[in-house]
């Protein structure tokens, strides 16, 4: 068997588990350890996006190594326990993230809607497939060279809005993960990503267009994909972000965060 099917074994084992480990459709309840060991498989690289963040570490790197993947596989076990609202009593599963813990960019998008929710994995549906492409087509990049997550982990019912209180509720958990991540560029996707992250009222279409800086780390509003599939003449003014985010991450645009801002964590 060669590592990739391994891999690929393992993960779906691991997949198994946690959907028999379900808080409240599973038949078994697991450790915080073997909890955390479980989502260190689901964060752990694959050989394609190792070879393409140069990364050394092997498939349960993050069990037992320190770091930020070590750290995001305990963050992610916190969350899969999270009650700390409603959405618990109807999620099937949480949905952390997905791709590089170690990514110079970062998606952040609205919260899981059906398939999230489904396979534990943020931008799967329809949206995500637009999202991949913005990134695989678009950029160049590997979807698993960059990360994606969302502000709720958690799918609000038919997919309604967040409310004030589950964005409140679950804010540190991103806030932590992007403390983790440590990425050159964060790009937000759509109005609940770009309000919650930038503590404002503004809309998409007003904060879209210029740099905002996020506890230091340059941040740029783009639409949502759900919303460009609904409004596809939009979809050059997304261009146009990406263009700008690309310009940063390959340093041909420097941006200095402004005096006196700093992130928490420096
Ligand atoms: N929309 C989001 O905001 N996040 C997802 O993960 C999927 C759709």
């Amino acid at each position: 068997m060669n590592e990739e099917t391994y891999r690929e074994v393992i993960q779906e084992a691991a997949e198994l588990v946690r959907r028999a480990a379900h808080p409240r459709k599973g038949t078994i309840s697991l450790s915080p350890e073997t909890a955390a060991l479980l989502d260190a498989i689901k964060l752990a690289p694959t050989p394609a996006s190792e070879a393409a963040v140069g990364a050394v570490a092997g498939p349960a790197a993050g069990a037992s190594e320190s770091g930020p993947a070590a750290e995001l596989a305990v963050l992610a076990a916190e969350v899969s326990a999270c009650t700390k609202c409603d959405l618990c009593q109807s999620r099937t599963q949480t949905v952390f993230s997905d791709g590089s813990p170690t990514a110079d960019l970062v998606f952040v998008g609205e919260a899981p809607g059906f398939n999230e929710d489904q396979q534990g994995i943020p931008f799967v549906g329809r949206a995500g497939k637009l999202l991949t492409d913005i990134i695989e087509k678009g950029m160049k990049m590997r979807r698993e060279e960059v990360y994606i997550c969302n502000v709720l982990k958690c799918r609000p019912p038919e997919n309604r809005d967040p409310t004030l209180e589950e964005k409140r509720e679950c804010e540190p958990y991103l806030l932590r993960q992007l403390e983790l991540v440590r990425p050159k560029v964060i790009c937000a996707l759509g109005g609940h990503a770009a309000k919650t992250l930038l503590q404002t009222d503004e809309s998409t279409g007003r904060l879209r267009g210029k740099w905002h800086f996020y506890h230091g780390i340059p941040l740029r509003v783009t639409y949502h994909p759900a919303y460009l599939l609904r409004s596809p003449g939009e979809k050059s003014k997304t261009w146009e972000d990406i263009q700008e985010i690309m310009k940063v991450l390959s340093g041909e645009v420097v941006l200095e965060a402004p005096d006196g801002v700093q992130a928490p964590w420096d």
